[in-house]
């Protein structure tokens, strides 16, 4: 009798304890912030080169309207101190800034130009110069370099990858004066941020012959559906810069892009900062350290760059995994993060560089 007795109250224990032992669990990043489908950067180039009027009247209001960002591609010797007091003031407000040059001359002769033409680039000032100048007018650093014309040479391009503030590109239409091509969509997993595809609103655009009301919203359902990223860029609205938009096109491709990022389609981002973080999300991984029945502990491990640890960069990732107990609270730091916990997942934002992280039941 007595050893039934033993028999069964062993028997629940390990039940009960079995009930109330946490599954490990395993967080991962999501592919693209927020656990959004695509990334998609809008851009503007030549502000201070004359598409600066319509940023000013039309894309930055219209934008905020909408709650969306986008970034201007600045010709650094050509803006005056207001128009450097308003791209200040664009950056305070969430916009960004992208160096397009000191002087707006192209990097290489392009294959258009007759045969006396001598390209007059020189990395130094139209890369390196130029970026100090935004960032002492601006307070804003850039990240990405778009070369004007999309003109490459292997030489800038060893420059751009080896300036340290610059961790973005956008790819060569032309480089060393061969043609190469530039359009299309960076796939999720795109292993070379310095060459990013575009889709330039001009009338080689594979999307051009859609016409004018379906164009610009073929291009993004593109990026959509192919889960990766598209850098989008144009120059002026309704003015007489290259291939000015109309402000009609403009306003129809805002609110597609608000609607798509309103239901987790698209994360509209800076292309710098979709960078970092499509290498961010790969490179750095949440372990687990301790788990009970309370608590599962995760740290911050892996390497950002050769020299750059996870943990000692500031990044912010989308974590995710599946968890069938219910969480209390989710903490970094010994701070709470917020977070979602429906359907079996759980989903929040964290800091590379804040510490550990501890999911509490
Ligand atoms: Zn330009």
């Amino acid at each position: 009798m007595s050893v039934i007795k033993i028999s069964a109250s062993a028997l629940l224990l390990a039940t009960l304890s079995q009930a109330s032992q946490a599954n490990d669990i395993s967080l991962v990043n999501s592919t693209w912030k927020y656990n959004k489908q695509s990334a998609y950067a809008l851009q503007h180039d030549d502000y201070c080169g004359g598409t600066q009027d319509s940023i000013h009247n039309i894309a930055v209001p219209e934008l905020k309207k909408r709650g969306l960002t986008a970034s201007f591609g600045v010709i650094a010797r050509s803006c005056w101190p207001d128009l450097w007091d308003k791209a200040k003031q664009y950056v305070d407000d969430g916009f960004t800034l992208y160096n397009h040059s000191m002087r707006h001359t192209p990097a290489f002769k392009p294959t258009w130009e007759s045969k006396t033409f001598r390209d007059d680039w020189k990395n130094e000032l139209d890369i390196g110069k130029a970026n100090e100048r935004i960032k002492a007018k601006t307070g804003y650093t850039p990240t990405l370099m778009a070369m004007p014309y999309d003109i490459g040479s292997d030489e800038s391009y060893k420059y751009v990858r080896e300036h340290p503030e610059l961790i973005a590109m956008r790819a060569p239409v032309e480089n060393n004066g061969v043609w190469a091509g530039n359009q299309g969509i960076n796939d999720k997993d795109f292993y070379n941020g310095y060459k990013l595809k575009v889709s330039l609103f001009y009338d080689w655009s594979p999307y051009w012959k859609l016409g004018k009301k379906k164009r610009l919203g073929a291009f993004l359902q593109d990026v959509i559906s192919q889960q990766g990223f598209g850098v989008q860029y144009f120059h002026g609205i309704n003015d007489d810069s290259y291939f000015a938009v109309s402000k009609t096109e403009y306003l129809r491709l805002l609110d597609k892009l608000k609607q798509a990022s309103d239901t987790d389609l698209v994360w509209v981002s800076d292309a710098g900062e979709i960078v970092n973080y499509r290498y961010a999300r790969e490179y750095c991984t949440l372990t687990l350290e301790k788990s009970d029945a309370q608590q599962q502990r995760f740290s911050i491990q892996g390497t950002v760059t050769q020299t750059q640890l996870c943990s000692q960069v500031n990044r912010e990732l989308t974590a995710m995994g599946d968890v069938e107990q219910k969480v209390v609270a989710v903490e970094q730091g010994g701070e709470a993060l917020a977070f979602v916990q429906q359907d079996g997942k759980i989903q929040f934002e964290y800091q590379t560089d804040k510490g550990d992280i501890t999911l509490l039941f």
